[in-house]
């Protein structure tokens, strides 16, 4: 199963992303962790994506191609792979079906602007290991502290109020489009956003299982 999941910053599609993980072993592809993980191992690549990610807009396509490429040719996606925050433009997409990838779904998690400001000021991550948490819907066991590493918990730069803001004119000028472009292949499914993480997780298991 090739899947993409869709949906502005915040709308919880790396969470969604991790139960498809448990539930089906396929992995995971975000292209915002590989960014950040290059941007933190300092090399050439995470170097030219910075400046962009921290002004909250879209790290030039060429980039990201040149990344999901690479990603995909490793043999763990051959058994299938969700996409996490790529595509997220109209050339983005082309270069996937240029590539030949076929994708059998593509999950669109809706949630409106004024809840995605909300939600993304709880959000936390990892220092060390980049793990996400939210304070409200995915607390760590001891507050301020990683689970998995014992690391301290940090606000992304990206997640500051106005970068916020920022990120959401992107996502509705140059990712919306997406909606339109998989609906006319047939391949969209959308899900509502709920409060409850699980209960949006049910949401998007039935929409895999139609
Ligand atoms: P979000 O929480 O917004 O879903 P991500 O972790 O997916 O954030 O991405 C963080 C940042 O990395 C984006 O704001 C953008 O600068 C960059 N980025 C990630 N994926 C892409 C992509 N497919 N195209 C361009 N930029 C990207
Ligand atoms: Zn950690």
């Amino acid at each position: 199963m090739n899947l993409i999941l869709l949906g502005a910053p915040g709308a919880g599609k790396g969470t969604q992303a991790e139960k498809i993980v448990e539930k089906f072993g396929i992995p995971a592809i975000s292209t915002g962790n590989i960014l950040r993980a290059a941007v933190k191992d300092g090399t050439e690549m995470g170097l030219k994506a910075k400046s962009f990610m921290d002004a909250g807009g879209l790290v030039p396509d060429e980039v990201v191609i040149g990344i999901i490429k690479d990603r995909l040719q490793q043999e763990d996606c051959k058994k299938g792979f969700i996409l996490d925050g790529f595509p997220r433009t109209i050339p983005q997409a082309e270069a996937l079906e240029e590539a030949g990838v076929v994708i059998d779904k593509v999950v669109d998690i809706e949630v409106p602007d004024e809840k995605i400001t909300a939600r993304m000021s709880g959000r936390r991550v990892c220092a060390k290991c980049a793990n996400s948490y939210h304070m409200l819907y995915k607390k760590p066991k001891v507050e301020g502290v990683c689970d998995a590493c014992g690391g301290e918990l940090i606000q992304r730069k990206d997640d500051a109020p106005e970068t916020v803001q920022k990120r959401l004119v992107e996502y509705h000028n140059m990712t919306e489009p997406l909606k339109d472009f998989y609906a006319n292949l047939g391949k969209l499914v959308i899900v509502e956003g709920q409060e409850e993480v699980a209960d949006t997780t049910a949401l998007v298991f039935k929409a895999l299982e139609d």
